[in-house]
């Protein structure tokens, strides 16, 4: 009997992922995220363009992560396997401490010493992570990882691990599910590049599906088309711009502070395949855009994240996104990951003032 209740994307989305039949889900019911219509945006309204934006933040450790974890310790579990281990910038390691809770396995992680937002931090070791601070980079740590792997009996579970972008796809499923068809245009910040691959997996399944369906003679259904994907970066930490690795990255979103992207092939044939591109900005240009989608549309996410909305605004107005288009931006994680950048960075004055009705009825005519 269908209850409606919703259960996590493995049981959603089982018939398009790898596993096993007798697989026993790791769920934390991520996924089925809201994809929030943009409504104060005057760049965009003025062109009659709609523009959504897919909040990952939302799901159960705070972004997209969980979409591919779920699918990677279900099957790292199914396997026999004991412990996982990642590199992470922090939320994969969030995501990672979170689902080897679930499972009842050992998460290893490996995270640079003092560039991790201090939300993520928290939730690896409250879900009991084994955290190792490295002096390194994310570069480093995913270096180190690999080579670990070989010969120890773990798991990694960085977005080089297939189930990674299997899971990751499903986001792709549910935008296309809600518009009706694929939008024109897909905006994302690209770190270790493996999201914009698992969107364009997703698109480019579902397309293809479309396609072997419908009979020559009819008219189409609108599934077949595939947006372009637009992957963007942060000025200091753009190999996809530079056209080759970069030695010491560094951005104020270090989600994306990340030289040696492992998915370059899968996000070049992406955006070459889809007639999009690449676009880097600049540290100032993602905060104000982070900045924009909390006081004009009260919606939070992560420095990273912003990415995504500063690039569609900037290809908005250089008319790049035509008018009249349907974008969704990829808000991959959530703005309460990182308060010490938000608080840094926000003008908001804290008025302190007595414990008395004159005083705040003072404050409160003032501001009005
Ligand atoms: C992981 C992450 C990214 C980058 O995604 P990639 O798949 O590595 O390109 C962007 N934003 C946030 C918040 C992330 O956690």
């Amino acid at each position: 009997m269908s209850t409606g209740y919703y259960s996590g994307l493995i049981d959603r989305y089982r018939s398009v992922l790898p596993l096993a039949e007798d697989s026993r889900a790791i769920s934390l019911c991520e996924g089925n995220t809201p994809l929030v219509l943009c409504k104060n945006l005057e760049q965009a309204n003025q062109k009659e363009i709609k523009m959504y934006l897919k909040y990952e933040g939302l799901n159960p450790t705070g972004s997209f992560k969980d979409r591919g974890m779920t699918v990677a310790v279900t099957q790292a579990v199914y396997e026999g396997s004991r412990a996982i281990i990642c590199a992470s910038t922090g939320n994969t390691s969030a995501s990672a401490a979170a689902y080897a809770a679930r499972a009842g396995i050992k998460a290893f992680v490996l995270i640079p010493e003092g560039n991790i937002a201090m939300g993520k931090l928290a939730q690896a070791m409250m879900h009991g992570a084994i955290i190792l601070q490295i002096r390194g980079n994310f570069d480093d740590g995913m270096r180190l990882v690999k080579e670990v792997a070989e010969n120890a009996p773990v798991n990694i579970v960085n977005s080089i691990n297939p189930y990674r972008l299997q899971g990751q796809k499903t986001a792709a499923y549910e935008i296309v599910e809600e518009l009706g068809c694929a939008p024109d245009f897909h905006c994302i910040p690209v770190g270790n590049a493996g999201n914009i691959s698992a969107y364009w997996m997703g698109y480019s399944e579902i397309a293809a599906k479309a396609s072997a369906h419908a009979p020559e003679t009819a008219t189409t259904s609108g599934l077949e088309a595939r947006p372009r994907m637009l992957g963007y970066q942060a000025a200091g930490a753009a190999p996809f711009i530079a056209g080759k690795p970069i030695e010491n990255p560094e951005t104020v979103a270090t989600a994306i502070r990340i030289g040696h992207p492992q998915s370059w092939d899968l996000a070049q044939r992406a955006v070459e395949e889809s007639k999009g591109w690449f676009h880097a900005f600049s540290d100032e240009q993602i905060l104000a855009a982070q900045m924009l989608l909390t006081a004009r549309e009260g919606i939070f996410c992560e420095p990273a994240s912003a990415t995504s909305v500063a690039g569609a605004l900037h290809d908005i107005e250089h008319d790049n996104i035509p008018g009249g288009s349907t974008v969704v931006c990829t808000l991959t994680g959530h703005g309460l990951k990182d308060p010490d950048i938000a608080i840094r960075q926000s003008s908001a004055e804290l008025v302190t003032i007595d414990a008395e009705l004159k005083s705040v009825k003072d404050a409160i005519l003032k501001n009005l």
